[in-house]
């Protein structure tokens, strides 16, 4: 494992063959998830085998490896972070890393179990989190999510809010689906104080149906929003992609992620470690490096090399065109996380 050997006196920041800064990590604890939404996944999906996981303390000392080597920022995602078992242990320990230069621990979620989770994850130091949410009609959401139960996301949201967290919504864009709510959605999350961020689906892994049907350029989105609201563009940044403006009647803001519609490459400060510790540099490529040998056999060195060889390599962009028959990638979402 990593850290069992004298490290390097001085490492090296992250950082990749075109000049960006890599302070950006988001590690996935799980491919597994209790909702099966239609635009992330096929009905059936299979899941790896456990015993490819990375185990709690892996994903611990990797955390703390990144950090040594630059990364302030930590997201934790998956499938759906909150059905890994340990997850609060886990959320703890990286917590206790902002003493060694982490700046922020976050983490992405369906919400469903958050009533049971909220508490520990504001003890573990997590001040915010994203909760996506598509939908507040309980119909289109059990549609949307294939089962999901609307009344458990809310009341999570709830958990969440009064454990402390800030809470920002996801929301993805869908045609034909939930594109008559976006301003009913931005109302609802500006009455609770929660900022919401729209989302253009992502052509990765095969799903049910032509992804172009559902894809939305969200420029759409955006006029829908300002029939009802003033939107003023900010300069407000989370370290994500998202472009934001205020939203002058709710005093929140709404952000949009336009992976197709408008490329943020260019600015792209991240790395996605998967629950089996592969680490991919690009979501739209699939080049990738295995850490999890390395790390069990003890080698800062092999694994330093290989996320250096990674970022050397790092595409200037990714090329989705959601026009394609063929999905981008086979990956799907679920298994490097959002
Ligand atoms: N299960 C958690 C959740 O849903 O928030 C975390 C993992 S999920 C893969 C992370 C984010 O990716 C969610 O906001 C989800 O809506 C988004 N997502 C999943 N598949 C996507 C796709 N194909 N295109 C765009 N966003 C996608
Ligand atoms: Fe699960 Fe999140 Fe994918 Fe929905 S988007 S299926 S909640 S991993």
């Amino acid at each position: 494992m990593i850290g069992t050997a004298a490290p390097p006196a001085t490492l090296a920041a992250l950082g990749d063959g075109h000049g960006r800064r890599i302070d950006y990590a988001r590690l996935s604890v799980t491919d597994r998830c209790n909702f099966r939404c239609t635009y992330c996944m096929a009905p059936e999906m299979r899941f790896l085998p456990r015993n490819e996981l990375l185990t709690l303390e892996e994903l611990a000392q990797l955390g703390r490896h990144l950090v040594r080597r630059g990364v302030r920022r930590i997201r934790l995602t998956g499938g759906e972070p909150l059905v890994r078992r340990g997850i609060g242990e886990l959320a703890q320990e990286l917590g206790a890393l902002r003493s060694e230069g982490l700046a922020e621990l976050t983490m992405t979620t369906n919400g469903s179990a958050l009533p049971r989770h909220a508490r520990q994850l504001a003890a573990a130091g997590i001040e915010r989190i994203n909760v996506s949410l598509d939908s507040l009609d309980p119909a289109r959401f059990a549609a949307i999510t294939r089962g999901g139960d609307l009344a458990q996301v809310l009341a999570g949201i709830d958990a969440a809010q009064d454990a402390g967290l800030a809470v920002k919504v996801n929301m993805v864009a869908l045609r034909g689906t939930n594109d008559g709510e976006f301003a009913a959605m931005l109302a609802w999350c500006g009455a609770r104080g929660c900022d919401l961020t729209l989302i253009e689906t992502m052509p990765l892994g095969a799903v049910e149906g032509r992804r172009a049907d559902a894809y939305l350029a969200l420029s759409a989105a955006r006029a829908s929003l300002e029939e009802c609201f003033t939107l003023i563009p900010s300069t407000h940044r989370t370290g994500g992609p998202a472009r934001y403006c205020e939203v002058v009647e709710t005093g929140t803001r709404v952000g949009f992620i336009t992976p197709l519609s408008a490329n943020f490459c260019s600015s792209c400060n991240r790395i996605r470690v998967t629950a089996t510790g592969t680490v991919y540099a690009c979501l739209g490529h699939d080049r990738r490096e295995e850490l999890r040998d390395p790390m069990r056999g003890g080698a800062h060195g092999a694994v330093d090399a290989a996320l250096d060889r990674l970022l050397a390599a790092k595409p200037a962009r990714h090329d989705f065109d959601i026009a394609r028959a063929e999905p981008a990638l086979a990956r799907h979402m679920s298994v490097t996380g959002g």
